[in-house]
This record gives C-alpha cells, sequence and structure tokens, in this order.
C-alpha cells in the first residue's frame, strides 16, 4: 500500500537533490491557473451572478444570494450539539490564549539624538477568509482563521465557504455556528476560485477585501497566487501533509494512526514516515491495513493518499539522516517521535508546526492545541510560516528627525545618492540647508 524509498548506504545528497528523491505530491498550481482565470475574470465583471453561476456548476447548488442570512446564523448556533459547542468553544479559548501573545507592540528606536524610526504595527483593515468545504467541512478552519484575525484587531472579517447541497445551498451549519460563536455575523455561501476572487473584486453583495488567508483545494491556491498582489495571500496552504520522524522507540500503532489521520483529509494528502529503524518500518506497515479497515473515507482518501506518489516510508541510516531527510521535504505538520523527542525537534529547521513526542499528535494540533493549523505545506515550510497574528498587520516605520540630526547625516545621504547617479535626492536634502552639505 504505502511505498518505500531506501535512503541508507551512500551519504545523502545536498538540497535540491535530496528534495527531489523525497515523495510529494503533483500539485501543479500553475496548470490550474488556466482553470481559475476565466472564473476570476468572470467574477471581476459579472459581480454575484457570475459566483452564483460557478457554485452551481461546481457544488450543484443554486442561490438566490451568496450572502448568508442573519437568522440562519444565529439558528445554526441554537441547534448545534451541546459537545461540539463545547469543543468550539475550547479550540477558541486555547487558540485566543496562544494568538493573543502574538500580538505586537509599537517600538521607538532612537538612532540619534533627535532621529527616531517607530515601528507601528497596524492591522490590515478588512480581510476574507476562505474556509474549506468541499470534500470536508472544517469548522475548526473557521477558528484557525478568525482568531489571529480578531487578535490582531482586524474590524472588517468576511467569511466564505462553499455552498452545501444538503443544507439548501448554506455553508455547513457547523460553519456557521463557529462564525457566531467567535461574533462574525458576515459570511458568504462561495468556495473556490469564485470565492477568492469576489473578495478580491468586490460584489454588488460584499465589498472587496484587503488579503484573503485560509487553506483550500488546488483552485482556492492558484486563484490567490493570480490575484496576488492586488489582495495580500497569507501561505499557500493545499492539501495536508504529515512527516514522523521516529526511531525504534516510536510505538508503530501511534505511527500508523497518524499517518492515517492525514490521509484521511484527501486523496491528494501526503503521509511520510522518516525512520532509521527496519522494524518501526515493517511493523507500521503491518498496522496501517487493520487500522485502515476500521475506520472511514478509505477507498475515496485514505488509500489513494497513502499508495499515491506523495506518500512513502522512508529509511534512513541515523537520526542525523532523518533530520536531513526532514528538512529538505520540509513538512506542514512534522512529528518527531523519538527517543529525547525534545533535543531531536529543537534541531529541526524547516516545518510549519512540530509536534514533540508521543502526547502530541498532528490531530491535536488541528483542533484543540492552541496552535494554528493554517500552515504551509508543498515545502514552502522552508520560506513561510503559519496563520499568526503577524500574518494581519503590517508594520509601518515613523520616520522622525530634527533639523540638526537630518544636519549631521546629509553628507552621506548626498554621497549615496550621487553614487546610486540620483543627485535629485541628494538635492532633496541640500534644499533644506540653502542647497549646501551642512559642515560636519
Ligand atoms: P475547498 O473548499 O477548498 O474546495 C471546494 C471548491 O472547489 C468548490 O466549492 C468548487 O467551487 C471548487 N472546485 C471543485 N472542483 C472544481 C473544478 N473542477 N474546477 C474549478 N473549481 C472547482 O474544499 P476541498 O476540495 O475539500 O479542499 C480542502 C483542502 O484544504 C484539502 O486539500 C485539505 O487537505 C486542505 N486543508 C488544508 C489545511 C491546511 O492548513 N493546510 C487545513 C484544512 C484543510
Amino acid at each position: 500500500m504505502i511505498s518505500r524509498i531506501d535512503l541508507r548506504g551512500d551519504a545523502l545528497p545536498e538540497g535540491g537533490a535530496l528534495r527531489d528523491l523525497l515523495p510529494r505530491a503533483e500539485f501543479d498550481v500553475e496548470a490550474a491557473l488556466e482553470t481559475v482565470r476565466p472564473i476570476c475574470e468572470d467574477v471581476r465583471h459579472r459581480g454575484s451572478a457570475a459566483v452564483i453561476e460557478w457554485g452551481e456548476k461546481f457544488d450543484g447548488v443554486r442561490l438566490e444570494s451568496i450572502r448568508v442570512p442573519a437568522g440562519a446564523i444565529a439558528e445554526a448556533v441554537e441547534r448545534l450539539d451541546p459537545a461540539v459547542r463545547a469543543a468550539l468553544e475550547e479550540s477558541i479559548r486555547r487558540a485566543r490564549l496562544v494568538h493573543r501573545e502574538q500580538r505586537r507592540t509599537t517600538h521607538t528606536t532612537q538612532v540619534v539624538p533627535g532621529g527616531t524610526v517607530t515601528e507601528k504595527w497596524v492591522p490590515v483593515e478588512r480581510v476574507g477568509l476562505y474556509v474549506p468545504g468541499g470534500r470536508s467541512v472544517y469548522p475548526s478552519s473557521v477558528v484557525m482563521n478568525v482568531v489571529p484575525a480578531q487578535e490582531a484587531g482586524v474590524e472588517g472579517i468576511a467569511v466564505a465557504s462553499p455552498p452545501q447541497k444538503d443544507f439548501g445551498g448554506l455553508p455547513h451549519p457547523t460553519i456557521l455556528a463557529a462564525c457566531a460563536l467567535l461574533g462574525v455575523d458576515e459570511v458568504y455561501a462561495a468556495g473556490g476560485a469564485q470565492a477568492v476572487a469576489m473578495f478580491a473584486y468586490g460584489t454588488a453583495e460584499c465589498l472587496p477585501v484587503d488579503l484573503v488567508t485560509g487553506p483550500g483545494n488546488i483552485y482556492v491556491a492558484a486563484a490567490k497566487r493570480l490575484l496576488k498582489g492586488r489582495i495580500g495571500i497569507d501561505a499557500e496552504a493545499g492539501p495536508t501533509e504529515i512527516a514522523i520522524l521516529a526511531d525504534s522507540t516510536a510505538d508503530p500503532v501511534h505511527v500508523a494512526a497518524d499517518l492515517i489521520s492525514q490521509a484521511e483529509h484527501d486523496p491528494m494528502a501526503a503521509a511520510v514516515l522518516v525512520t532509521d529503524s527496519e522494524e518501526l518500518a515493517a511493523a507500521t506497515e503491518a498496522e496501517l491495513k487493520p487500522q485502515i479497515a476500521a475506520t472511514k473515507h478509505v477507498t475515496d482518501r485514505i488509500e489513494p493518499a497513502l499508495a499515491g506518489r506523495q506518500s512513502a516510508i522512508v529509511l534512513v541510516n541515523d537520526l542525523a539522516d532523518g533530520l536531513k531527510v526532514v528538512d529538505a521535504y520540509a513538512a506542514e505538520h512534522l512529528e518527531i517521535q523519538t527517543a529525547d523527542a525534545a533535543a531531536v525537534a529543537d534541531r529541526v529547521r524547516n516545518a510549519g508546526a512540530v509536534f514533540v513526542g508521543p502526547w502530541a499528535p498532528v490531530s491535536l494540533g488541528d483542533y484543540c492545541a492552541g496552535s494554528n493549523h493554517v500552515l504551509p505545506t508543498g515545502g514552502c515550510a522552508c520560506h513561510s510560516s503559519g496563520l499568526s497574528v503577524q500574518s494581519f498587520l503590517r508594520g509601518i516605520h515613523i520616520v522622525d528627525y530634527t533639523r540638526d540630526a537630518l544636519a549631521e547625516v546629509t553628507h552621506h545621504v548626498v554621497t549615496l545618492a550621487e553614487a546610486e547617479d540620483l543627485p535629485a535626492h541628494g538635492a532633496a536634502l541640500k534644499a533644506r540647508f540653502g542647497w549646501k552639505v551642512p559642515q560636519q
């Protein structure tokens, strides 16, 4: 079912060559750009009518209006199963604890007497938060998008999630209920590229936003990439990935359960075990079969995800090589299931989030660890971070110099301006001092 890649023996290649040996989904966002371009153009020109028609085509339900009525949001929370409500409230509480700590404070640096630079952190004014709802519905992604935006101080928060045929074309009721619990009342029944385009261009029903965040499928990622610049985006968060770095001390029952847990998202999901233990590899393979037989979503998601080229058991010489492999892979989620897991985790450089030891499985982070689950996929963790309060802030430098402080540095500015052949830059300073460079 799951293939093996044996990297034992010779020294591992470096960088890109090592990355090429590792499993990865074919998630060709460039190719999907051609699919989403006409959708985005259509929404740009025809607004809500286009969002409704593309929703009818892809989600199989025709809407009168894409804006979810306030009554439907209130009703969803009234009808919410009390156990689900309690779990969502706990998820929100823990996420708030962590994200509140991420707030940035204004800081002033005195560069010279009379010369200061203040860095002021300002929230984005209006954001569009995408909550997936194709194969699965993700009320947890409402929490993970909304909490950092709120903690950053964003005032305009709009949520979009695909219309659900079985719920009269509204987003799933648990998604609406999560919005209600978070105090979000601007919700749209829109999915895929048409939702991202609605946020970017605005329609008669939805004002344009400055930033779009949230995970989604390849069409969501492609639309974000296409419209980036017009809107800000977070990291592209595509099909989920788990990598587990484990040694012989790991429990194969846990390892198999955790690989399956992420394969459950999507046939494109990636599950990768990196280990120096032949015994653990064999025991995990043996454990997968009965665990898969006992769960749901087997033939449509778990089996194709585990059998796909994006998933594998990678055998390495030792943990040092294992660390090189997981760093080259740069997983969205990385579990460390080894002896002295905290010390090993400390050596990891590239991962969206790291889960340390046997009691911190990725599923905990998906819902209730307090950490954010909107994380970079596809190797983007080597340059990007998961969603956080910082994602919703802009740092503005405020430069304040006195006459004396400017006079003191004018000769340097004039010299650099001339070195760049931009004499008017230097002249802008000289104009303030009778067209001369002040004496030092
Ligand atoms: P989705 O909401 O992202 O996509 C559904 C939408 O895709 C539909 O509304 C439809 O408009 C559009 N669509 C479907 N087929 C199309 C086609 N042929 N052409 C153009 N548009 C089309 O839901 P999903 O499909 O279930 O994907 C969710 C993804 O999000 C999964 O891959 C999951 O692993 C991922 N995810 C990632 C994270 C993370 O943090 N990285 C978190 C949660 C979910």
